[in-house]
């Protein structure tokens, strides 16, 4: 079956203008299982001009309205959720537990929107004697969101359903390599009751993006994905006035102390660095294991579950990495590592037995550096590999995570609490875990990594309390009434029963 991913305008499918399509690919065989809509600045604007005439009728509904349609989606996609699971795991190569959780927690952002008329009011106080000031949030209008391809319900959901529910239209970029998630998600924008031009799709790469970025109609753009894209998105919209947040790539280090718990130290590493093939930007990339511990060799007892990974896309197992390329890229750092003198704990570059003879398989590999200075302990390698480094000291641990150029998250193992702040109180990173190696926050708190780091440019946070301020603006009404002449008050009418 392959399925032609048109773009989603007026609540209708539209082919791109230019008549272009990429390829689809399934990660697990390489075949074509879909063609992509190329689209370029022709449709970007159609989309933005269906997106600006609905937008008036849109915000001007009551905010618990909008819930309630997004409400409606929110049992829609619930409903869905196998349907679109299956979708991830053919275009993705997730296995298919990955897959489902992928869907329920877009759908807890979902959830959290329908709740927007509960948390997301302004503020009012008397300032002055016959003074009233109160500040309203306006939503800004045509915002839109480009997304990466490891997460192709979820990250879509960070941004779009808060957005539509302060008053927004959304025009969404799916990723290129994984569109066909969204475009299943297309029928349920008409079925949950969204308008015509309110919540939209448009499919591409650099040009359509760009046309995104340069539209003078869109108003806020939201990016996920590689850094110096995320840069390149940030530096572009800046320069036009416009409001950007930008989440680029990761590097998180996990620190393990001696007194850390075993058993589940090495279950949440090992579920941290292999997890959705390494594709996450909270996946573990480096262990610094800090002095030896007289009881068990965590290092050893790691490689020995990590080992036991089974490569396919059942419950528990490891999908391929996403394509071809990414798996040369993923070799080559593990290359690197090995010539300038690491040892390789466990080496996944050619697994004995693959579930299909062209996917882009890969098993788990551990390498234990020796220098410093070896590339894959700096850079994202975005797949099933942990680098170790030993350390003898808790600063020297500090260090190393303090000096890698992300910023996204970092966590601490151990059974101490004191020792557990020491490191919090340190790490240089935006999401911190404690015994927890995807340290995700989710609703009501927000996502998002560190600033003047390569994982995050531009204003605000991503999701929650974040995506409340990124996705409006504050109206401050500043109000003196002339009190009431005397005899209009006439006599006292008494209130309710
Ligand atoms: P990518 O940067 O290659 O692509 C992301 C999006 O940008 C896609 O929609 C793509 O079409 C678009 N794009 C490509 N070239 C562009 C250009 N020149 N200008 C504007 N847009 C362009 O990322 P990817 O490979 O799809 O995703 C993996 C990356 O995303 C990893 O680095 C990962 O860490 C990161 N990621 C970060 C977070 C986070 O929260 N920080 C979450 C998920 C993924």
């Amino acid at each position: 079956m392959s399925t032609t991913c048109l773009n989603w305008i007026d609540n209708k499918y539209e082919p791109p203008i230019g008549g272009e399509y990429c390829d689809v690919t399934s990660p697990m065989t390489n075949e074509v299982v879909g063609k992509c809509a190329v689209s370029g600045a022709a449709d970007v604007n159609k989309a933005v001009d269906c997106a600006t005439a609905a937008f008036p009728s849109w915000s001007s509904l009551t905010m618990k309205a909008r819930a309630a349609i997004m409400l409606k989606f929110h049992a829609l996609v619930k409903r869905d959720t196998q349907k679109l699971a299956e979708l991830i795991v053919l275009e993705n190569g997730k296995n298919m537990v990955e897959a489902v959780a992928d869907v329920a927690k877009g759908n807890e952002t979902v959830e959290y929107a329908c709740s927007l008329p509960q948390v997301a009011q302004g503020k009012n106080l008397t300032v002055s004697r016959g003074i009233d000031c109160r500040d309203t949030r306006r939503p800004l209008g045509v915002v839109a969101s480009i997304v990466p391809f490891n997460f192709p319900f979820m990250v879509p959901m960070w941004t779009s359903p808060i957005a539509l529910v302060l008053g927004n239209c959304v025009i969404v970029k799916p990723s290129e390599k994984v569109p066909l998630t969204m475009n299943a998600v297309c029928s349920l924008v008409v079925e949950a009751g969204f308008p015509p031009g309110v919540f939209q799709f448009v499919h591409g790469m650099a040009d359509c993006c760009n046309a995104i970025i340069e539209s003078p109609k869109i108003s806020a753009v939201s990016f996920v994905g590689s850094s110096p894209i995320a840069k390149i998105v940030a530096d572009k919209c800046r320069g036009l006035n416009k409001r950007v947040v930008a989440l680029g790539g990761a590097k998180n280090h996990l620190v393990a102390l001696p007194d850390a718990d075993k058993e589940g130290t090495v279950r949440d590493v090992v579920a941290s660095f292999a997890g959705a093939s390494g594709q996450r930007c909270m996946a573990a990339s480096v262990l610094l294991v800090v002095g030896e511990n007289k009881e068990y060799d965590l290092i050893s007892e790691v490689v020995e579950r990590a080992k036991n990974l089974v490569l396919g896309t059942a419950a528990g197992e490891l999908g391929p990495v996403i394509d071809a390329s990414s798996k040369d890229k993923i070799i080559g750092y593990i290359e690197d590592s090995e010539k300038s003198g690491a040892e390789i704990l466990l080496d996944g570059r050619n697994p004995a037995t693959t579930p299909t003879a062209s996917g882009n398989w890969l098993s788990p590999t551990i390498i234990l550096h020796k220098s410093k200075s070896d590339k894959a302990l700096h850079e994202e390698i975005f797949g099933p590999v942990l680098s170790i480094y030993k350390v003898n000291t808790w600063n020297e641990a500090i260090a190393i995570e303090n000096g890698n150029a992300f910023g996204n998250a970092a966590c601490i193992y151990t059974s101490k609490g004191g020792s557990a702040d020491w490191f919090t109180s340190r790490f240089r990173a935006g999401m911190l875990g404690v015994n927890v190696g995807i340290p995700v926050p989710r609703e009501p708190f927000a996502f998002g990594g560190l600033y003047g780091t390569l994982s995050k440019y531009g204003d605000g946070d991503i999701t929650s309390e974040g995506a409340i301020e990124f996705f409006t603006t504050r109206i401050k009404i500043t109000t003196r009434w002339p009190a009431p002449l005397s005899e209009e008050v006439g006599e006292e009418v008494g209130i309710g029963g």
